[in-house]
């Protein structure tokens, strides 16, 4: 059986399941005793580097704007994941009181330069956080302005089969509600889907697949960012 052990905090030491009891090991050993907590998340999709806050903890605001230090990156406070309020590090840290924020990044080609492109941006913004912190020496970078969206959603259609996205469909694109984004064709050519925007805002994640299946995420949309210096 699959266990994503990001849905299991703060764990339980009394739990018959291995994850679980690890879980609770980890929180009380390592998090429970920190100052600042980041975790990383990512995967193998063009997106636009973010690093998500809680509003419950205004900490994290501070953390985030340390971690979003060049222009690139957009700040969120509240993402599909967080309103589901699922037994994440990041809501069990809230729970309890701990500035934790997260950071997603990736990139949608898998060559060394531009993997290494996208981790070297999410280390120089952890880098930052700690000297904002003095946790490391050195000078506090900030960026001409920060970019901060109120939500962001996943975008998803109703069937599977093979995506043929409309060129609006990339990172960093603004779309309006109602903005065609991709018609979805079952194997034998049938349309069977048009995507649309369901609000406003800016592209955050390509779908960088071909196919896409039964109700799945197939892009991430922002609202709307607003900038703030
Ligand atoms: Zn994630």
């Amino acid at each position: 059986m699959y266990v994503d052990m990001n849905r299991q905090f703060p764990g339980d030491p009394g739990s018959m399941s291995h994850t679980r009891r690890a879980v609770h090991t980890f929180w009380t050993e390592i998090i429970k005793k920190c100052d600042y907590t980041v975790n990383l998340h990512g995967c193998m999709k063009e997106q636009i580097p973010r690093v998500v806050y809680s509003e419950d903890v205004p900490e994290t605001l501070e953390m985030a704007k340390a971690i979003a230090c060049t222009d690139d990156w957009i700040i969120a406070n509240k993402s599909e994941h967080t309103r589901l309020k699922e037994d994440t590090i990041n809501h069990a840290c809230a729970e309890a009181g701990i500035p934790n924020v997260f950071i997603e990044s990736g990139s949608g080609c898998r060559g060394y330069d531009a993997i290494r492109a996208s981790s070297d941006r999410v280390v120089e913004g952890i880098l930052n956080c700690m000297r904002r912190y003095g946790v490391v020496e050195g000078d506090v970078k900030r960026p001409p302005r920060w970019r901060k969206t109120e939500f962001y959603t996943h975008v998803r259609g109703k069937g599977a089969g093979i995506i043929h996205p409309e060129p609006c469909l990339r990172v960093e694109t603004k779309v309006k509600k109602g903005d065609l984004l991709c018609r979805v064709f079952d194997f034998l050519g049938e349309e069977i889907d048009r995507v649309h925007a369901p609000h406003d805002g800016v592209i955050l994640m390509e779908p960088n697949a071909v196919s896409v299946g039964p109700e799945s995420s197939i892009c991430l949309l922002a609202h709307p960012p607003k900038c703030f210096a």
